[in-house]
């Protein structure tokens, strides 16, 4: 009956079920676009972004060993090379100078000739051994000697300059009638890869390898994820490193740290090295997982306004109503309602602590005249009139309510029947001499009043009872009176 006396209780809930919703809704929707956008990143990277990288490795390469191969090819068939050797390797200065001329021109790394009749190694600065089947290092030498083909690719490192990891383009020279007289060619040192390594490393937060057809890892960038000489047994890639190792190009991931990488491979068969691009997906997510986060923000900003939003209108909704439910539209004052509950309020406080309280309930004499002879609308200001006149004569602490059509009724706080029925006197004289209806006929309006104070035992129906019966004596005793129970 009473809901409207504790406001709280309706719109806490309300506004907590309208933010879970839009909470619960947008967090929903963005799950949804979270878990979309990771695929589609991975998709990406998986179908295009890795294996594109790795082709570009794949074809730098390729690009930058083409001119090795032809100077490697240039002196394998050099006239001055091979009239040099079948007449006695003299002048060997010459043919280093000639070997350094070389390397400084094409830019090379080093520059050699090993002879088959001296099997002297002269490279650009000098002699610096005899090359023997029984030296583990020389292997090299007679396999080119014996191979099929023109030219080799051999990865080795070398031992006239530091052991620097180098790419060597080992070529045959040949006598005019087939007969095997040196092998030739140039070197590489691994500025070309470490160079691609670091850019690759740089511009896409990708991680570049080579290795070897065992799985050694040959070259690696900077702070990648496996710091082991082998992927075979390095733990976490080695659950691939089989399958890697057996593709010439593929899609592969693994879990290493908490973390999932994604691989594309591609082999390099001149060098027999493969190319692995290595991404961590965390990084690849970096960017949708910062979004996430912006969007996040700004729906709590948005649903923490919409809560304030919805709490203001809500709470202008609720007092508008209460207003409506309490007041009487018609002349502003407290409506029957009001007036039940401030009366069962009172009665509970002088049953508790004695405090006592009087009514006056009073009604205007024949106002069904006024309403015949002057209209509604008139008779609607006059008991407008009438109930700002009245509230003008009582105290701030009496509470003035309209109990029906042209009824009114007045609840006077600490005031015994003798100084009610005072004030009740004092308002129907004040209602005689206002001239709420001017100089009509029907002048001047008047009022009859019922007085009664609360008595040990009464109960709000009693109480009512007992004024309105005053009421009905003062108008049956000819109105324009007070009466007091
Ligand atoms: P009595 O002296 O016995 O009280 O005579 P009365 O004519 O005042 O009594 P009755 O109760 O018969 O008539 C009251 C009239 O008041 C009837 C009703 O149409 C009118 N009335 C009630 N509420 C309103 C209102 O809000 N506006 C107007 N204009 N008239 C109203
Ligand atoms: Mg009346
Ligand atoms: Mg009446």
């Amino acid at each position: 009956m009473i809901t409207w006396n504790n406001p709280q209780s309706v719109r806490a809930p309300l506004i907590a079920v309208i933010g879970l919703i839009l909470i619960a809704g947008f967090a929903a929707t963005n799950l949804i676009s979270y878990t979309m956008s990771k695929k589609s990143v991975r998709e990406t990277l998986i179908n295009n972004e890795l294996p594109l990288t790795s082709n570009n490795i794949y074809s730098e390469i390729q690009h930058d060993l083409l001119r090795p191969v032809f100077v490697s090819s240039l002196m394998a068939n050099d006239t001055f090379v091979k009239d040099w050797l079948t007449h006695g390797e003299v002048d060997e200065a010459r043919m280093i100078r000639y070997l350094d001329e070389i390397r400084k021109k094409y830019g090379v790394f080093t520059s050699f000739l090993v002879s088959e009749t001296t099997r002297k190694y002269y490279h650009f600065s000098g002699i610096s051994q005899i090359v023997s089947e029984d030296d583990p290092r020389d292997t090299w030498y007679f396999r080119v000697r014996d191979m099929a083909g023109e030219h080799e690719l051999n990865v080795d490192f070398n031992a006239e300059q530091g052991n620097a990891l180098t790419i060597f383009i080992n070529h045959k020279i040949m006598d005019d009638d087939g007969r095997f007289l040196a092998a030739t060619g140039v070197g590489l040192d691994f500025k070309t890869v470490a160079k691609i390594v670091d850019r690759y490393k740089d511009h896409f937060g990708r991680h570049v390898y080579f290795i070897d057809e065992a799985g050694r890892v040959m070259v690696r960038s900077d702070g990648a994820t496996v710091r082991e000489a082998d992927i075979t047994t390095a733990p976490g890639i080695s659950t691939i490193a089989k399958a890697v190792l057996s593709a010439d190009h593929g899609f592969f991931e693994y879990e290493r740290g908490g973390e999932t990488l994604l691989v594309s491979t591609r082999a390099i068969p001149d060098l027999k090295w493969r190319v692995l691009v290595e991404q961590r997906e965390s990084d690849a997510l970096a960017s949708i997982r910062k979004s996430i986060l912006t969007n996040f923000a700004v729906g709590v900003a948005v649903i923490g306004l919409t809560l304030l939003v919805v709490a203001y209108a809500v709470n202008r909704f609720h007092s508008r109503l209460e207003l409506m439910a309490t007041t009487d539209k018609l002349t502003g004052i407290g409506n029957r309602s009001v007036f039940d509950l401030s009366l069962g309020q009172a009665v509970k406080l002088f049953k508790r602590d004695g405090y006592g309280f009087s009514v006056i309930l009073f009604d205007i004499d024949h106002f069904k005249r006024i309403n015949d002879t002057l209209g509604h609308i008139e008779g609607d200001r006059v008991i407008r009139d009438l109930a700002e006149t009245v509230q003008g004569l009582i105290r701030e602490s009496d509470l003035l309510c309209r109990w029906g059509g042209e009824e009114f009724i007045i609840l006077a706080h600490d005031c015994d029947l003798a100084p009610a029925a005072a004030k009740a006197e004092g308002i129907r004289r004040a209602i005689e001499t206002a001239q709420l209806v001017g100089a009509s006929a029907l002048a001047p309006l008047t009022v009859s009043l019922g007085v009664t104070e609360i008595r040990p035992g009464d109960t709000a129906d009693t109480v009512l009872k007992r004024a309105d019966g005053a009421l009905y004596e003062a108008k049956s005793n000819g109105r324009n009176q007070t009466r007091q129970a």
